[in-house]
């Protein structure tokens, strides 16, 4: 049985008509990824209880949580903008909604809390002399604090600077590896969600597009939305290799093509796709590389190469194996 269950659940604003499923196992970090107004928070509201499903059911460990009021779920959430309560000071702000009783207890627990973030001593600090980056750090002792069954993160790196949010992802994967707590993660960042998911729900216009680990998305997309949200590729439609009639894409990846600048005979390399007279229209640097862009039939393919072309005119070579069939 898997422990967090959304049961085909709607939920209808105007325009905007969600309806989901998915499932994710105790301990996973899941990151719901997808572009804005897709409903990520939607999702997170329904499962905290800020909002009401129309129908559908959730359940935890087996039992529904779909009516329960927002306190006995045991769901916590930590926000993009921090919501730490000014009047306490840091430690008070991660006591607060510790299920503990005892005084002495709490403060030990904030005290190994505040160890686990990467900010041992900071206790007595007052939260609005934190920087953005540490105030995020104690919002997440604060929300570990009390336990909960599942945390949610609604875009959490969002208000940072890109070198802190690199930094802070790599600590919520490690105190999500400390802890155990199931996590759900919602970014519209694939780096970020690649970077640090075990799985990842990638959603659009309230729908699941795809469900899978990063490797999975990025190696097998089901459809054309999904393989160009993962990364860069080409997608050729079937038609063009296949024949009229053929339907859908066949798309791949950059890396998964190797360029040459001699003539190739397609007979010489059965388990591939060769292309012969391809255009070289551009040549990006990268680093361990170049992007290229290039055209073939009137159709856009995007390459990577170690080296520079030094002719205008290239061949391809993909192998078949690298080629993924998706639908439009
Ligand atoms: P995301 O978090 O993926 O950007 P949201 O869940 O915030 O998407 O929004 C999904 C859609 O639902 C949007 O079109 C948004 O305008 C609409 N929406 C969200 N909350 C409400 C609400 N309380 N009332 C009316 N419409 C809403
Ligand atoms: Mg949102």
């Amino acid at each position: 049985m898997p422990y967090l269950s959304v049961k085909e659940v709607t939920k209808k604003y105007q325009e905007f008509n969600m309806s989901l499923s998915f499932e994710a196992e105790k301990g996973e970090l899941v990151c719901i990824l997808g572009p804005s107004g897709g409903g990520k928070s939607t999702l997170l509201s329904l499962l905290s209880g800020i909002e009401n499903p129309d129908s559908g059911d959730i359940t935890i460990d087996g039992n529904s949580i779909t009516r329960l009021p927002i306190h006995q779920r045991g769901i916590g959430m930590v926000f993009q903008d921090f919501s730490l309560f000014p009047s306490m000071n840091t430690g008070e702000n991660i006591e607060y909604g510790m299920r503990i009783k005892s005084r002495k207890e709490r403060k030990e627990k904030a005290k190994e809390l505040l160890s686990l973030v990467g900010l041992p001593g900071y206790e007595k600090r007052k939260v609005t002399e934190l920087s953005g980056g540490e105030a995020q750090r104690v919002a997440l002792a604060r929300a570990i604090a009390s336990e909960p069954q599942i945390l949610l993160l609604d875009e959490p790196l969002s208000a940072l600077d890109a070198p802190l949010r690199k930094k802070l992802r790599g600590a919520i994967r490690a105190i999500h590896d400390a802890t155990g707590t199931t996590m759900l993660y919602v970014t519209h960042d694939r780096e970020e969600a690649f970077a640090i998911a075990d799985r990842i729900l990638i959603m659009k216009d309230g729908r699941n597009v795809a469900y899978g680990t990063p490797e999975d998305l990025y190696r097998n997309p089901p459809d054309l939305f999904t393989a160009f949200f993962t990364g860069e590729g080409t997608a050729l439609p079937c038609t063009l290799l296949y024949g009229e009639g053929k339907e859908g894409y066949i798309f791949f990846r950059p890396e998964s093509v190797t360029v040459s600048e001699e003539m190739l005979d397609g007979g010489l390399y059965p388990n591939h796709l060769v292309m012969n007279n391809v255009e070289v229209r551009s040549a990006e640097y990268t680093g361990p590389g170049y992007v290229l862009g290039l055209w073939f039939k009137g159709l856009p393919i995007i390459a990577f190469s170690p080296l520079k072309p030094k002719k205008r005119y290239i061949s391809l070579m993909i192998m078949v194996d690298a080629l993924i069939k998706v639908q439009s």
